[in-house]
């Protein structure tokens, strides 16, 4: 039988002599702007610059301080609360990474989750990430804290590891955390890739116990037949809904809010409504969907925090309730 293959080609130009003076400088320079080529979507040719340089050393510099991160523990699990919308009581909390530097200070995620996924990295960093939150839970536990579940986000590279599901097993069973408490959140795109792959791997996830959530929903393309076969517990309403979000009831966003919300409940999710900042935005929320299978995380209640200034924050918030 006969196949047509199509072959494209993605290419990186260095010239001389502005950009090197030997053939060694040329051709990495080459291959520098041939990674931005292939970054930039493939089949198109990118020149080497300054800039290209610049912004890929840092990279490179990036990803070998990750690696020392993950050594030397210099990375930090913080926690944002959800809060029932109902009942105003911390019941979770997502488990937002950061990673400090000794001189440039607290890296955000946004930066340095996209290096790693290129490079491989977030599998190890996924892990440390799940330990970490398991390790965390089994504290709260000990302490008889009140039971708060964690959140923690898996990227598509750690999830299509075929040895993800038992190494998550092993981490739940070797820390010895509920696996009640333990919730992972996928974005849309990752399961709508291959949807049908994706549902045994899902289910297995699920056997051991741990919650699964649809993260940004709203932002990918998701299939609603898919939805409703997909084992989840919760949806999470993406942030970019509720920004434009005022009093009003019947604008646009409020009403796909709604909308969004009510297939929720058709299918038996919980709701996270995440990016809440201000009174108003959380009128407007409970007014559409607020029910006692409602959380809400944003900054109207707290950002992101260290363990210790979380603790703190729901021991106010369990001493004002109880008032
Ligand atoms: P995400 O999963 O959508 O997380 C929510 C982001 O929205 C967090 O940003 C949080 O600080 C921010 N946020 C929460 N409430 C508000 C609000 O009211 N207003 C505004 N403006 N922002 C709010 P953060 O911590 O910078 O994380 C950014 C992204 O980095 C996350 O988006 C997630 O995709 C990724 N990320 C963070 N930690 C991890 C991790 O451990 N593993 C992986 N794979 N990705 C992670
Ligand atoms: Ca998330
Ligand atoms: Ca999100």
């Amino acid at each position: 039988e006969h196949y047509s293959l199509v072959v494209t080609a993605s290419i990186g130009i260095s010239i001389y002599p502005v950009d090197g003076a030997n053939a060694e400088d040329l051709i990495k320079y080459a291959d520098m702007a041939k990674h931005e080529a292939k970054e930039s979507g493939k089949s198109c040719y990118r020149l080497h610059s300054k800039e290209l340089h610049e912004r890929s050393l840092n990279r490179l510099k990036l990803e070998e301080y990750m690696r020392e991160a993950l050594k030397h523990d210099m990375f930090e699990l913080f926690y944002q609360p959800q809060i029932n919308s109902i009942t105003g009581k911390v019941e979770g909390a997502e488990a937002l990474l950061r990673l400090h530097h000794d001189t440039l200070g607290i890296i955000s995620p946004v930066e340095f989750i996209p290096v790693a996924e290129d490079t491989g990295l977030i599998v190890e960093i996924g892990y440390w990430v799940i330990r970490k939150a398991c390790e965390q839970l089994v504290k709260w536990e000990n302490d008889n804290a009140a039971s708060i579940s964690i959140s923690v986000n898996v990227s598509v590279k750690q999830i299509n590891k075929p040895k993800f599901v038992s190494t998550l097993q092993d981490i739940i069973k070797s820390t010895g955390a509920d696996p009640a408490l333990l919730e992972i959140e996928l974005t849309e795109s990752i399961i709508m890739i291959n949807p049908e792959e994706n549902i045994s791997k899902l289910q297995e996830i699920k056997t051991l116990g741990v919650k699964l959530s649809i993260d940004d929903f709203g932002t990918g393309y998701s299939s609603l037949s898919y939805l409703k076969k997909f084992p989840l517990d919760t949806l999470k309403i993406d942030r970019s809904f509720i920004i434009g979000l005022t009093k009003d009831t019947r604008s646009d966003d409020a009403v796909i809010i709604s909308a969004i919300s009510a297939m929720a409940k058709a299918l038996r999710l919980n709701i996270v409504v995440e990016g809440v900042e201000s009174s108003d935005q959380l009128d407007c929320i409970n007014a559409l969907c607020g029910d006692k299978d409602t959380l809400i995380q944003g900054y109207y209640y707290s950002k992101p925090l260290p363990v210790g200034a979380f603790i703190d924050y729901v021991s106010c918030n369990f001493k004002y309730l109880s008032h």
